[in-house]
């Protein structure tokens, strides 16, 4: 290679190539790397140990529906009502999450069907401020239930949050009998209510719509309750059990109906879909 080739090739404005970096993917459940490709077409699975990594909505969203599946749009609200400021300020840091991430906030509503079975399915992005409810959050949750009202379907949820959003205040907490006052109206209307919680579903959400739910499925080895495992055994002075708040302790204990590995997602709830909604003979 003469010096000409040498420099060229150098240069910061070539295109760049896939760098290790790009390759490999370190699962946080072992930490070791593994093939970048191979964990995409194991839906984010860690093939070594099974950790389900978070995954953002349009990825859920096209693992669960069949293709052609509208996605709605994304409800205007009013954004930073308080003026909130903290190290930042609120609207700075939605512009922050909006730069790396495709939607507007963190709940999307994909409308389509589920191995033929007509479905809505809300998808919380925890990649999105920590898929914190705030008041845009509360109103696509509603808008998705509204679209199953219409459509006669069932309503299917993928929770995944860390809580209320605080830079919202009270708002983001009235988003809480406002999505429960939605769950009662599809109950009211005979329509499946089926909640699917991933690592992590905690704070308001699970005190709301994350509880609610006709089914509770949940992603194994997710992180699921209200307050942090530290704070409640500060609370109570007592030592919790080994994988408290995890799917499986809480599938053990009653308060989740089954924990469904990520490669069997779709097809378990084509056929809870198929229990709760028979088919009427024609
Ligand atoms: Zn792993």
């Amino acid at each position: 290679m003469n010096w000409f080739n040498r420099v060229r090739n150098s240069l910061a404005f070539l295109p760049k190539r896939a760098t290790e970096k790009d390759l490999w993917v370190k699962c946080p459940g072992c930490q070791q790397m593994v093939f970048a490709q191979e964990y995409a077409e194991n839906l984010q699975v860690c093939p070594r140990c099974e950790h389900h990594g978070r995954i953002g909505a349009d990825e859920r969203l096209r693992q669960l529906l069949d293709e052609g599946y509208d996605v709605l749009p994304q409800p205007e609200v009013r954004e930073d009502p308080l003026k909130f400021r903290d190290t930042k300020k609120y609207t700075d840091r939605l512009k922050q999450a909006r730069a790396k991430n495709p939607h507007r906030d963190a709940f999307t509503v994909g409308s389509g069907t589920i191995e033929e079975r007509p479905a809505v399915v809300g998808v919380q992005d925890f990649g999105f401020m920590g898929g914190s409810m705030g008041m845009a959050v509360g109103t696509a949750f509603c808008q998705g239930a509204e679209r199953a009202l219409t459509r006669r379907c069932p309503y299917i949820v993928v929770t995944a949050a860390g809580g209320a959003r605080m830079q919202e205040g009270i708002l983001s907490l009235m988003q809480m009998p406002k999505a429960t006052v939605m769950t009662r109206r599809l109950k009211e209307a005979g329509l499946p209510y089926i909640v699917v919680l991933t690592d992590p579903t905690t704070g308001g959400v699970t005190a709301s719509y994350a509880m609610l739910g006709d089914i509770h499925i949940a992603e194994p080895g997710a992180l699921i309750g209200f307050a942090g495992q530290r704070v409640i055994q500060d609370t109570i002075r007592e030592q919790l059990p080994e994988g408290f708040q995890r799917a499986e302790y809480l599938h053990k204990h009653g308060m989740v109906d089954m924990v469904v590995h990520r490669h069997d997602l779709r097809d378990r709830l084509a056929t809870v879909l198929d229990y709760l909604q028979p088919k009427v003979a024609a």
